[in-house]
């Protein structure tokens, strides 16, 4: 069996995990959840990066950090997990949901003003497959109508946009280290913050409300309850774990890229016979090798192609069923302009495994795979 996902193993996070057992400080902030937050600040350039329990709760703390109210409105594409749309409802927004360009299944930069009312308070992006949406058009448009910019950079830890890391470039980024993402921690997230103004809010947020981390450092004599927040702070075990991919997270890109490229090398012909696309990157992006995606026909010929692998032992899935028609997405957000690509593309969109350490002959074998069907076919 060839599986979608194996979790990440870098091989040295169990002697991490005993440091931490040896340390006898288990509980969040100690010395691994240090060293991750410190990575990310130096790998990325953000002021501040603060390591979460997942990127979920990340995105979460940015739509607190943006103070959205009831009845505020939230930009984002309607191609993208429940957690981008989720963090916001939750602080009572109402979602207007605008459609993706087919080339890189990002929100349409060019559809954004035409979305954007008196109500409109922040435009979050979700840089899908690793690949960075067009991030010079959206921040100059949060400039000209004095909108926050939050960046789902679920996938795309190790990219970049003209130079510039993924999470860093918006007001704030959230990173996720679930075991499907590039470097993992089990369950896991950061938030990353682009100006250092934010950051001692940010700590608040995370430690229930309180101000527990300006304590530890000395800062305050007594902590207490300063403002509203929850308990977003992972534990030194899943830090320990992340860390021992991050010191090494440049071996694990390249053995990742390996595997993209290879797919990609191998699936070229039929896409120059035009049986099906491959993933689009535009000049000015570095990606992290995520996903490698492919797409065919229409739904019905990826059901074919679905089983047909699965018979074969190949396990691929697809992913989201846009939310603007989930019941959720109907009565919490509005779709505007037409969906011309967000359905018809994700019906589209078929994933083949990807993980660290995916064997050659692995992928040789998805890529007979797909040639077959469509010999056959
Ligand atoms: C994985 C993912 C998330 C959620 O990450 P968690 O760490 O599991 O909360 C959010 N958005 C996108 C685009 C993702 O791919």
């Amino acid at each position: 069996m060839i599986h979608f996902n194996v979790p990440p193993v870098y091989g040295t996070e169990e002697e991490k995990i005993h440091e931490v057992i040896e340390l006898r400080k288990i509980c969040g902030d100690g010395e691994f959840t240090k060293r991750c937050n410190h990575w990310i600040e130096t790998d990325t350039g953000c002021a501040k990066a603060l390591l979460t329990t997942s990127c979920t709760h990340a995105l979460e703390m940015a739509a607190l950090l943006c103070q959205i109210q009831p009845g505020d409105e939230v930009i984002l594409p309607s191609y993208t997990f429940v957690s981008t749309a989720n963090a916001f409802v939750l602080r009572g927004a109402k979602l207007v949901f605008v459609d993706i360009r087919p080339d890189t299944m990002n929100i349409d930069e060019n559809l954004i003003e035409a979305a954007i009312t008196d109500k409109t308070k922040a435009i979050a992006v979700v840089h899908y497959a690793g690949v960075s949406c067009e991030m010079d058009k959206i921040i100059s448009l949060a400039k000209k109508y004095h909108l926050f910019v939050v960046e789902d950079a679920a996938q795309g830890v190790m990219s970049s946009y003209k130079g510039k890391a993924l999470g860093a470039i918006g007001d704030f980024g959230c990173f996720s280290f679930h075991e499907t993402k590039n470097y993992s921690m089990g369950e896991g997230g950061a938030l990353l913050i682009h100006d250092g103004k934010y950051a001692d809010i940010a700590e608040i947020i995370r430690e229930k409300g309180t101000n527990r981390s300006q304590f530890w450092r000395g800062k305050v004599d007594k902590y207490r309850w300063v403002d509203i927040g929850s308990s977003y702070l992972p534990s030194e075990l899943n830090a320990a774990y992340l860390f021992a991919q991050l010191e090494n997270a440049e071996k694990i890109f390249n053995d990742r890229m390996e595997s993209w490229n290879h797919y990609y090398s191998g699936l070229k012909d039929l896409a120059a016979e035009e049986k099906i696309s491959l993933p689009v990157i535009p000049e000015n992006c570095t990606h992290n090798a995520h996903m490698f995606y492919i797409k065919v026909k229409d739904i019905e010929e990826r059901s074919r192609l679905i089983s047909y692998l699965k018979d074969k032992d190949i396990e691929t899935v697809f992913h989201y069923i846009p939310l603007h028609t989930a019941p959720a997405g109907l009565k919490f957000g509005r779709f505007h302009g037409d969906d011309r690509y967000t359905t018809k593309e994700s019906e589209r969109l078929l994933r083949l495994p990807m993980y660290y350490r995916l064997k050659g002959e692995d992928i040789e074998a998805v890529v007979g795979g797909i040639k077959d069907f469509f010999a056959e076919n």
